[in-house]
């Protein structure tokens, strides 16, 4: 069926176990989760319009109205009272309110209202009823068609299409060890806006939340939540959720994984059951950052949606009294040159009609009322000239008030009468021939209208582009029943005829998954395992979805077994435990046989070397494939050689493993060989040799007295001449460093910093601690109480530890000695005094002149403390002058004496 107009591709999706009305029963899905990219773009443009909104999550948004127009593509038409009653109750829903007041549920500041002017301009009830066959549709084949029949601007209105039934498939995919299940479809939202089966508040309230942006709760059905804001749903007050039904549950323990998460959720907590989002039993109520999302796609992807702001709403009717209008069809089906009937139903009064007919993409402007004016009477009796696509309008009104129309449309196509539909009955299958009980198949229910014969096309594209395709196949019954006997995508369509007149039917697309356990074995390493066996790693994946049963065989080989008829057959291990479809599992074989002749190892799923395969067919398992597929008594495995095999080759002088060690200098270091290189390693000789010191040891163990770089070889020789050579590279690590200086001398209560030449990333030991600012540092700042020895050693990275080192601090006490004196007589400063010295055992003070001639000298405590040098040489004062001191003697400390912290000066006599 062509396809009329576009839309945005179908996004998402919302299903019904039964169409009537059961909360509890509501399932839903995403057809198509976004991308990563998908994800960060939607983010991104999500944190930006954050920045721009000044308020923050809590605060009240601006309450948006939005209105709606219902398409009842249904016989039977609810009232407009009903529908009235159904936005209550979903206004209700969005805003936390009535039977949906929850204590975790938000106001949503969004109100929905039925939509009283059409886009002409008209009076309109907000509910446009278009019955035809499509109220019973398929989801995948039939959305365009649907929306094709009715549907209003979708930037001034919000469509809601009421359908009685829609074919689909929910939920249809493999997840851990279960395959699919598969539930039946209650409403989705598209591009256009949303569908659905009936009025329920949790069903519509589901769906215009996806229409505005939200996913379900779970979404991704992983509990993946390091970035709250790409995650699951992308709502960071929703904690993570995989779980796609239930009430209580708490299906993930990773609430406080996320940054901001851990702002929303400092402990683990239970899914949000309660959310329409959630896939639960008891839906009731929106979180905060839901709403922020859905303003946030308001305001990103339909800005002219809500009437809040426009001058004037579509709420409003045209019209003073009630007045509206609509119009049947005597055919769902015309065909030109055949008269069809389109007779009006008015309410209020109306005296006065037109009809226009149009083309589909004709938008009706107020400057140009009447192009396409085919009638002025009550009922339009139209016979289209062509095929084609149309808009059938009617506007109604009444002689007294021209200025207030009633109007009603709809979209007609126009072909040859005959109509091609059909919907399958299962949309995921995995089967394969030849084997007939893993043969799957579907059937295509056909409800075209009015055709005699029918041509059916199935057609194949391998999923392995290398492998060929399957040519077309075709079939003229009405429904088909078909098994499909080769894994890819399938395209179905159908072609309905009567006589000359042919309608191609929409394309159904189906992916055939191959069913068949499909096993590929890697071997990641050969050892050996004694004289005469090899120690083989190996993995095993199942890239089919049947289970690799207990017992299945792998076989390894000398040679490759495709090829050389000769390969000899080395082992054969039997699988432990299962493997299901999509794991892999790592498992250990010893081989026996001649090790030494062999240079590849070959292995082989599912083969005994009988070349009979497959030899075996392990048991059913329990994973049920689909709804409809048997399983057979016992699994089947790929049987090619295409990737069951794999191979390693084996250098028996090339077992060599080299390793670097770091050895503090002058340290032991004991060496295991079976710890460095294999714990199940032959018991053969073993012996060490050093380079710089030769011979080392013939035991398994080798103790290692380390005082320079050096290289040792270990060397293993089997019986039967296979060698491994591991080689230990031996590094010294010998930190060094230098001081700067040694010896410092400070006065006390004063300091100095310590400075180390060294490597900044040592650390550094001070001992004592005492008076250093930072006693593992490369420059502490002394000042110590006393005189102190400071030693320092520097530890690398290894752990090695340099030869300690020294440093003095001199400490020295206050003792001072004026530099300038004047013995005038005036008995201020007449006398030079030592001031400050205390706690001496000797003490021996000089002054003498320029010449050497010693002018004053004591050792006499008192005399130099109490009453000095009067400035006198042999009772005659001295003339003004320069004058050399020296000081010697020790504290009862044994420190030695200094002045002003030195031995000698110089002082200045002045009268
Ligand atoms: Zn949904």
């Amino acid at each position: 069926m062509k396809i009329l107009f576009s839309y945005i591709l179908l996004v998402l999706l919302c299903i019904q176990v039964h169409a009537q009305v059961s909360i509890e029963s509501m399932l839903c899905k995403v057809t198509k989760p976004l991308t990563s990219n998908q994800r960060i773009e939607l983010a991104s443009q999500f944190s930006a319009w954050q920045a721009t909104k000044a308020t923050s999550l809590n605060a009240p948004a601006e309450v948006k109205t939005i209105p709606l127009v219902f398409h009842v593509i249904s016989p039977s038409v609810p009232s407009v009272a009903e529908v009235e009653e159904a936005i209550v109750q979903l206004n209700d829903a969005y805003s936390n309110k009535g039977q949906f007041e929850t204590n975790g549920g938000a106001d949503m500041e969004i109100i929905f209202d039925l939509a009283r002017t059409a886009p002409d301009g008209g009076a309109t009830t907000g509910i446009n009823h278009i019955p035809t066959d499509y109220t019973n549709m398929d989801m995948d084949l039939e959305d365009t068609d649907l929306v094709n029949h009715s549907h209003w601007d979708q930037s001034k209105y919000l469509n809601i299409w009421l359908v009685n039934s829609i074919e689909g498939e929910a939920l249809a995919d493999y997840t851990g060890r279960s395959w699919w299940t598969r539930s039946g479809v209650g409403g989705y939202a598209n591009g256009a806006g949303v569908v659905v089966t009936s009025l329920t508040t949790s069903l519509v309230a589901h769906e215009i939340g996806h229409y505005l942006g939200l996913f379900h709760t779970w979404e991704g059905r992983n509990c993946k939540n390091d970035d709250c804001l790409l995650d699951g749903d992308m709502v960071c007050d929703t904690p993570p959720d995989k779980s796609t039904g239930g009430c209580n549950d708490n299906s993930c323990h990773t609430d406080t994984l996320s940054n901001y998460s851990n702002n929303t959720f400092f402990i683990d907590t239970l899914d949000m059951s309660t959310n329409f989002m959630d896939y639960s039993s008891c839906p009731l109520d929106f979180s905060l950052g839901q709403k922020e999302r859905m303003h946030f796609t308001l305001d990103s992807s339909y800005p002219t949606l809500s009437v809040t702001g426009r001058t004037t709403s579509v709420l409003q009717s045209p019209c003073t009294d009630v007045r509206h209008i609509n119009f049947y069809m005597d055919r769902q089906y015309p065909i030109p040159n055949e008269e069809v009937l389109f007779q009006s139903n008015t309410m209020g009064n109306t005296t006065n009609y037109r009809w226009f007919v149009t083309p589909s993409d004709f938008i009706w402007k107020e400057t140009d009322p009447r192009v396409g004016l085919v009638s002025t009477l009550a009922d339009l009796r139209y016979t289209f000239p062509n095929e084609g696509d149309f808009k059938v309008t009617v506007q109604a009104w009444d002689a007294s008030d021209s200025t207030c129309l009633a109007s009603f449309s709809r979209y007609v196509r126009v072909g040859c009468g005959v109509d091609a539909r059909f919907y399958p009955d299962i949309r995921v299958i995995a089967s394969k021939q030849p084997h007939a009980l893993m043969t799957d198949s579907v059937r295509f229910t056909n409800r075209s209208y009015n055709a005699t014969s029918y041509k059916w096309t199935i057609s194949h594209q391998n999923f392995d582009s290398t492998n060929p395709s399957l040519p077309d196949t075709t079939s003229d019954l009405k429904d088909l029943h078909f098994y499909f006997e080769e894994p890819g995508e399938y395209e179905i369509s159908l072609t309905a005829i009567n006589g000359a007149c042919e309608d191609q039917s929409n394309v159904f697309n189906l992916k055939v998954f191959d069913p068949t356990m499909e096993g590929s074995p890697y071997i990641e390493e050969v050892l050996c395992s004694s004289a005469d066996t090899l120690l083989v790693l190996f993995s095993l994946s199942n890239n089919g979805y049947d289970t690799i049963n207990v017992g299945t065989p792998v076989a390894f080989y000398d040679r490759d077994p495709r090829y050389v008829a000769t390969a000899n057959l080395m082992g054969t291990y039997t699988l432990p435990g299962f493997i299901y479809g999509g794991e892999s599992n790592l498992y250990s074989a010893v081989l026996a046989g001649d090790i030494t002749a062999i240079d590849e190892l070959f292995v082989s799923f599912n083969d005994t070397g009988t070349v009979d395969l497959p030899i075996q067919y392990p048991p059913d398992d329990r994973n049920q494939l689909s709804t409809q597929t048997i399983f057979p008594p016992s699994g089947y495995s790929e049987l090619t050689y295409s990737n069951n095999v794999n191979s390693y080759k084996i250098d028996v002088s090339g077992f060599t493993q080299e390793r670097d060690t770091i050895v503090c200098d002058g340290q032991v270091i004991g060496f295991d060989f079976e710890d460095m290189f294999d714990p199940s390693f032959c018991s053969d000789t073993v012996f060490w040799v050093s380079e710089h010191k030769g011979y080392l040891s013939s035991d398994l163990q080798l103790n290692y007295l380390a005082n320079e770089d050096d290289l040792i070889n270990v060397v293993y020789r089997s019986v039967s001449g296979m060698e491994i050579l591991g080689i230990i590279n031996v590094r010294l690590g010998r930190p060094s460093f230098d001081l700067s200086d040694t010896v410092y001398r400070v006065r006390r209560g004063e300091g100095v910093t310590l400075k180390i030449e060294g490597d900044s990333s040592y650390q550094y030991n001070w001992t004592p601690e005492e008076g250093l600012s930072d006693p593992y540092g490369m420059s502490p700042f002394a000042s110590p109480e006393q005189n102190t020895r400071y030693t320092v050693e520097a530890v690398d990275q290894y752990g090695c530890i340099t030869l300690a080192k020294q440093v003095q601090v001199w400490v020295e006490t206050t003792a001072h000695l004026p530099n300038l004196f004047t013995p005038n007589g005036d008995h201020s400063n007449d006398h030079l005094l030592i001031y400050g010295l205390e706690s001496i055992i000797d003490v021996s003070f000089k002054i003498w002149t320029k010449n050497g001639v010693v002018v004053f000298a004591s050792n006499d405590l008192v005399t130099l403390t109490k009453y000095g040098w009067d400035g006198k040489y042999r009772g005659k004062p001295l003339p003004s002058g320069v004058f050399f001191w020296g000081v010697s003697g020790t504290y009862e400390d044994g420190n030695p004496i200094y002045l002003n912290g030195v031995e000698s000066g110089v002082i200045h006599l002045a009268r």
